[in-house]
């Protein structure tokens, strides 16, 4: 089946006691058994929820893996994969991570007895000298938030093949839609669900795909043991949302790539990051990789200006100024000072992440008013 029909249909069956077409929510919080052995799958609903079920089928379907696993939200779903992990383990991952990620790792998981190695993942050399018998997991993140690198999945997932690594990859910003983890030889995907499945900026969620079993029964039970799973009210919004996926993500890929193009070619605008130019460093491998290039892109002011960032966050009509990603609606954000304004200065602007870096996730409105809304704005600053 093709990724559209599936979108539509995958994991949603009519209800069997009316033939509503629609999975209903089922908003409970246990089932009625016939007896103490003896249920119809379902006993409790932190274990099992029929909405969240179909949720899950169809998640599982549009990254063509065999198992899903809805959480409460993205983090959520990091939670448990790193719960898989003992004390003594090592962890390699990205120094260009979602602050999420890293603040959990560093965080939450470093006073377990857990290492993580932050090292530079868009050079896949960089992985064998902190390679050793102690790493048990491979954690990917591609493309980047904000500076759009690319790390090529399938070269990772080589370097580490036969060592009893597993290899998670956090597949938000490309959405099952235009990059599939599991067949470049992942492990695990793990989604934000809360940005383009859902899509419209109505729900926190993760998820996580697999095709292993033995890892579903064992992230399955952390899900039931630990409880971080999303409620049928959600889970419905997001089913709603995914029979959309295909039509919208065509939609910011078009849009992304004409706001792209604009911003490179406008006299105000320094460098734009987006994995579509020619020459981003990795834009071979997001050929490669990615169906498409996506409805995210930063760019930065030729004078790299503060003041003059503010100015144009403020000026534009269109766009709301916001954090998160994904949804119908453009947002406009200011990394420096919010969604990374924890990295202490030198540290960034290292990283390239400088004063007047602006993150766009560009939405599915048309272009001609995305494009006058920009237009305006530099015109301000
Ligand atoms: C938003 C996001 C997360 C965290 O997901 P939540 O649903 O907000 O918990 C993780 N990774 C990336 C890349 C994200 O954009």
């Amino acid at each position: 089946m093709k990724f559209g029909t599936k979108a539509v249909h995958a994991g949603v069956e009519p209800d069997p006691s009316t033939g509503a077409i629609m999975t209903p929510i089922y908003q409970t919080s246990t089932y009625v058994q016939e007896s103490p052995a003896k249920h119809k799958g379902y006993a409790y609903a932190r274990g099992a929820n029929p909405t969240r079920n179909s949720l899950q089928k169809s998640i599982a379907a549009l990254e063509n893996g065999k198992f899903g696993i809805c959480f409460s939200s993205g983090m959520g779903a990091t939670d448990a994969v790193i719960k898989l992990l003992n004390p003594g383990d090592e962890v390699i991952t990205s120094n260009d991570l979602y602050g999420g990620s890293y603040r959990m790792f560093k965080r939450v998981f470093e006073k377990y007895g857990i290492k993580f190695h932050f090292i530079d993942l868009t050079k896949t050399s960089n992985i064998e000298p902190v390679l050793n018998n102690k790493t048990k997991l491979l954690w990917l993140e591609t493309p980047t938030n904000p500076l759009m690198n690319i790390v090529d999945i399938a070269a990772c997932v080589d370097l580490v093949k036969g060592k009893n690594i597993t290899v998670a990859v956090d597949n938000t910003f490309a959405s099952p839609y235009l990059q599939n983890p599991l067949a470049l030889g992942a492990d695990i995907v793990m989604h934000s669900v809360t940005k383009y499945l859902g899509g419209h900026s109505d729900v926190i969620m993760g998820a996580l795909v697999m095709n292993d079993e033995k890892l579903y029964q064992d992230l399955s039970f952390i899900m039931n043991s630990c409880g971080a799973v999303p409620g049928p009210q959600d889970s419905f919004l997001v089913l709603r949302g995914i029979k959309t996926l295909h039509l919208r993500m065509e939609r910011h890929c078009f849009n992304g790539r004409k706001i792209a193009e604009y911003l490179k070619s406008h006299p105000k605008v320094g460098r734009v990051y987006w994995p579509g130019f020619a020459d981003h460093p990795n834009h071979a491998i997001a050929k490669k990789q990615m169906k498409d290039f996506g409805g995210m892109l930063s760019f930065t002011l030729k004078d790299d200006n503060m003041e003059k960032a503010t100015l144009l966050m403020e000026r534009v009509e269109l766009f709301s100024l916001a954090e998160s990603l994904g949804g119908v609606e453009s947002l406009i954000n200011h990394p420096a000072s919010m969604t990374h304004a924890s990295i202490p200065k030198e540290e960034r602007v290292k990283n390239g992440l400088v004063d007047s870096l602006i993150r766009l996730s560009i939405g599915v409105e048309d272009i001609e008013d995305l494009l006058q809304d920009l237009e305006q704005a530099l015109g301000k600053v």
